[in-house]
Parts: structure tokens; sequence; C-alpha cells
């Protein structure tokens, strides 16, 4: 059985800013406004189950393809209903044509099975990422597809308010601390000379 720390995901959550320690260093604003990560890495071992004996396929039809990791990708930014993500898809190569390209192409993702396609998070075109949670919403409520995006946006205005707000908060906690609010002195006069 899967301990809940050794669980396998492809996601990838960034670290709650409120609990690191923000008494000896000041956290940068932009600490508060990361986004998770969806690593598409259809090559990897993590994604030996779902693979089988599945052959991955050249984007070029290779008849007999080897194809491997080429590195780092590229990360896209993703809207979904719930907040931003990135989908960071690695660069692939072919050993038996040499030729590379990346693991989100949507040439190549329709050439997989639907058991691939179907766990990544959004339909990707060249242009394009539209999260699933999304396209859900545009069915669940027959909204019009302007209303949904007004939607997201302002959830995307509110969630960046509320982490601004937090950020704030935790200068607030650092002066706190400083007065001596929580009984200790820290390293204050460091922080007033970069917040002032
Ligand atoms: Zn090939």
């Amino acid at each position: 059985m899967l301990k809940p720390g050794h669980a396998l995901s492809l996601w990838r959550l960034p670290p709650q800013p409120e609990l690191i320690d923000s008494v000896s260093t000041l956290l940068s604003r932009n600490f508060f406004q990361l986004h998770p990560f969806f690593i598409w890495k259809p090559e990897s071992s993590i994604m030996v189950r779902l693979r089988n004996n599945y052959v991955l396929p050249c984007l070029h039809g290779c008849p007999k393809p080897d194809v491997v990791s080429a590195g780092v990708g590229r990360p896209r930014v993703i809207v979904g209903n719930r907040g931003q993500y990135y989908i960071l898809a690695p660069r692939l190569r072919c050993k038996m044509c040499k030729r590379m390209w990346f693991a989100d192409s949507p040439r190549w993702l329709e050439k997989l099975p639907k058991r691939f396609t179907n766990i990544v998070p959004a339909f990707l075109t060249y242009k394009k990422a539209i999260c699933k949670s999304v396209l859900n919403e545009l069915r669940r409520t027959g909204k019009s597809p302007s209303d949904v995006a007004n939607q997201v946006n302002e959830l995307l205005h509110l969630k960046y308010e509320q982490a601004h707000l937090a950020y704030l908060g935790s200068i607030v906690n650092i002066w706190d601390a400083e007065a001596g609010v929580y009984g200790q002195r820290t390293l204050g006069n460091y922080v007033y000379i970069i917040v002032l």
C-alpha cells in the first residue's frame, strides 16, 4: 500500500508561503503567486503502469520508434475554473529518425491512446490550451463562452488579491515579531530596510 507521502502524481503543488519561516527571511511577494505544475512525462517511468506494453509512437511515423526524453520542455499557462496552473512537457526524441518534438504537441497527442490523453487536464491546440474544467463548466451550466470567461477572470483577480493580502499579512507578522508580540526579538532592522 502506498503511504500518502509516496503517492504518485503528475501534479506538483507550490509550498504554502504562510508556512515558510518568514521571521528570518522576508519572503518575496512572488512566493505568494505560485501556481501548481502538471508535469506531463509520458516517456517517464512514472507512467509505466499506464504505458503497459504500449510503445510510444514517433511523431514522424517511424515503424519501430524508440522515444526518449531529450531534456526539459516548456511550460504552458492554463486557466482552470479553480485558478491557474502550468503544464510542463519535456522535449522528446525518436532514436530511429533522430527527430525531436515536444510531448504536448497536439499532432503527437492525437496518436496516443485515450487512456493517456484522459489524464492531461487540458485540451491542447497549437495556439491555445483549454482546461477541461472550463469546458465542463460550459457544458454543465449552458452559459455562454464569454460569461464563463468573465467568471474565470473574476476568479483570477480574486485569487491574486487573496494572495497579495496573505503577503501583506506575512509582513505584519514580521513587524509583530519585531515589536515583541511573540516574546522574541528578530532580525527586524534588516527587514525594515527592505520594506520601508
Ligand atoms: Zn522516428
